[in-house]
């Protein structure tokens, strides 16, 4: 069986005329498919084509299997697709507009010290219409407006699925999304960087930076053994120079690692090299490291150090910090909890 979701209009066309259908019935379809709806509720497709759909492809792409809500109204959802894997979502609430942390793949080929989701490795990519699914599923619940691609996996290592996906939240027959309520963050992939600006993919470009040396970085993900913050940066100028769109840097607040004064001053010789906005990140913590973010004061006194140096930076608002489970925490323990039932 596969997913309907994995389709665009044009993919739909196609399964239109195998199935011997008419193609406006594409734009039909995804609509339908666009809002959640299962067969049977498709209302101005005949009965007999949903039939013939449902013996080759699956109306949904996944369910949520846990929902935890914080007091502040941040949701984090668990994700189960067809073959029984789950992800994490995370639905944060603000004035501005609903916000959904999507996942690209299962677990994570990456291995960044800090990071819960590429513990155990990567386990597969997702496919578009999984990628497209968690929105869909989300927006059924509440509508969302911006989508940052920030749930466990890298995007840049399922590229093509990502870029559909995308293509998919923004079609105008769908959810309509627009490009720039889209962030992709990035370890930091140079030539896939390039693509994305080539393939004016649109989109707000974050980099998980989070060191000023290549030393730190690569004690901190091992990435940064392959391509060098050089690198890196020159790969981000282009995607503005292409693009027009600022990037935005990540950086963690890791105490004793990247958070001294010349850390702080190598963080104003890059801003200088490419328009950016810096996002001071405090550290959640996980069972498997030992590194510790800065407390808030200390988070504050860093960012007041940048403001003179006219480095653009503000620090993360956290959210849901009273619903445990941040950053691949939740679907570890809901797999522990699983076979501890067995
Ligand atoms: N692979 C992509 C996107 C997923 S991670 C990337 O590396 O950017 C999304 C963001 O969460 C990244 O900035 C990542 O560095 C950050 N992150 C990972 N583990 C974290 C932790 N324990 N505390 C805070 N942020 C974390």
């Amino acid at each position: 069986m596969k997913l309907l979701l994995d389709n665009n209009i044009e993919d739909l066309k196609q399964i239109c005329a195998e199935l011997g259908e008419k193609q406006y019935r594409a734009k039909q379809l995804f609509k339908w498919i666009s809002q959640g709806a299962n067969y049977g509720a498709m209302s101005d497709i005949p009965k007999s084509f949903q039939n013939k759909l449902a013996n080759e492809y699956f109306d949904s792409a996944l369910k949520i299997v846990r929902t935890l809500t914080s007091k502040d109204g941040t949701q984090k959802f668990l994700y189960e697709f067809k073959d029984g894997q789950t992800v994490e979502g995370v639905l944060m609430k603000q004035s501005y507009g609903n916000t959904l942390c999507v996942s690209t793949q299962v677990g994570c080929a990456m291995k960044c010290v800090f990071c819960a989701s590429g513990y155990h490795g990567l386990v597969r990519n997702l496919t578009a219409g999984e990628i497209y699914g968690q929105v869909i599923v989300a927006n059924s619940i509440a509508k969302i407006s911006n989508i940052v691609l920030m749930g466990s996996g890298e995007p840049l290592d399922n590229y093509d699925n990502t870029l559909k996906a995308i293509s998919l939240m923004t079609d105008e027959n769908g959810l309509n999304l627009s490009k720039r309520s889209i962030s992709l963050s990035t370890c930091g992939l140079p030539e896939k960087i390039k693509q994305l600006a080539d393939d004016e993919a649109g989109v707000v470009l974050s980099i998980s930076l989070h060191a000023t040396t290549d030393e730190t970085r690569q004690e901190l993900m091992p990435i940064a053994k392959k391509h060098t913050l050089k690198e890196l940066i020159d790969a981000t100028k282009y995607y503005f120079e292409k693009s027009g769109r600022r990037v935005v840097f990540e950086y963690l607040l890791i105490k004793d690692v990247n958070t001294n004064h010349f850390d702080i001053q190598r963080i104003q010789k890059i801003s200088k090299q490419v328009m950016c906005h810096f996002n001071l990140i405090m550290l959640n913590s996980t069972s498997t490291s030992l590194l510790k973010s800065l407390n808030t004061r200390e988070a504050e006194r860093f960012l007041e150090k940048l403001k003179p140096l006219g480095v653009s930076a503000t620090i993360r608002k956290s959210a849901g910090s009273d619903i445990e489970g941040a950053c691949g925490q939740l679907r570890t323990k809901f797999a522990g909890r699983k076979t501890n039932k067995n």
